[in-house]
């Protein structure tokens, strides 16, 4: 079996043909207007099917928020969302409409996070906690190889958190102000000091990666009560500032204050850097499509 993977991102789509991170061939199109953008991604599957390339499913890891309930009339579509012209969108039905395979559809967090437990940060245990620190944050957790869904899929980024010492910033989350997301996205940090952490040096580079970790490590303590992982995967950005994943775990220890005493949280191995780097979304869009060829 082979796959074809559509990473649809906000500002790029990254559509590949293949069937893991190690085998597969992509191409990269700037997020324009749906139709355009659309069209430029049937036309790439078209041109690799034209040129003799198998595609047994299509996966689509998307940006959100998406409908994700099948019994919806709007399932498949991208729901309300500030990306202008994009609210609605039948981003499932149009691949779908193109090619008659199966095609799956996940949020792109979730796609990332599946990938990096099948091939990634945690291919190596049957639980994992995936998070991704960029321009938004976002979480996927995989238990036993399925991403965890409700009735839509989790927003981890909106947890609450507590406030560092000395941070006065108010927040730039549209709906929470304070949430995680709201304190310590890319443009969070950005906002603080007039320029991206990755052009910070010297002392503000050092404040800029005390704030990371500790709004991560705060945020982390929820999701690490309520989910369970054995592991936390942290990509992204901001997940490239050096040094901060080992003080986001030894932060994260600290907030746990000692509860529940499990020796897992204390190992380096908790909390680690996400491995598949750029090709995590389209590789997970590959796995979605694996499922849809299986029929899940
Ligand atoms: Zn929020």
């Amino acid at each position: 079996m082979a796959y074809g993977g559509i990473e649809a991102g906000g500002t790029k789509f990254v559509c590949g043909v293949g069937t893991g991170p190690d085998d597969v061939v992509v191409t990269r199109f700037p997020t324009r207007d749906p139709a355009s953008t659309l069209a430029d991604v049937v036309g790439f599957f078209t041109r690799r099917m034209s040129q003799g390339d198998r595609i047994d499913a299509i996966g689509i890891a998307s940006f959100g928020p998406l409908e994700l309930r099948p019994e919806r009339s709007g399932f498949g579509r991208i729901m309300r969302t500030p990306k202008p012209g994009w609210s609605g969108v039948d981003i499932m039905g149009a691949i779908g409409d193109a090619f008659d395979v199966p095609v799956g559809l996940d949020t792109d967090v979730n796609g990332a996070a599946l990938a990096e437990a099948r091939w990634g940060a945690a291919r190596d245990v049957r639980s994992s906690l995936y998070l991704t620190v960029g321009t938004g944050i976002g979480g996927g957790a995989i238990v036993d190889g399925e991403p965890i869904h409700g009735l839509v899929h989790p927003e981890m980024g909106h947890v609450a958190v507590d406030r560092a010492a000395r941070d006065a910033f108010e927040g730039r989350c549209p709906f929470h102000r304070d949430c995680l997301e709201g304190m310590t996205s890319g443009p969070a940090i950005a906002e603080r000091f007039g320029a991206p952490a990755e052009a910070l040096v010297g002392p503000e580079r050092d404040e800029a990666r005390r704030l990371v970790a500790w709004y991560l490590a705060s945020g982390l303590r929820s999701l690490v009560y309520a989910v369970a992982p054995e592991r936390v995967v942290v990509g992204g950005g901001l997940s490239h500032l050096p040094g901060v994943i080992p003080r986001i775990r030894v932060a994260l220890m600290d907030r746990l204050g000692g509860y529940p005493g499990l020796v897992e949280h204390s190992r380096a191995g908790f909390v680690v850097p996400a491995e598949l780097g750029d090709l995590a979304g389209v590789s997970g869009a590959l796995l979605l499509a694996e499922r849809a060829a299986r029929g899940r």
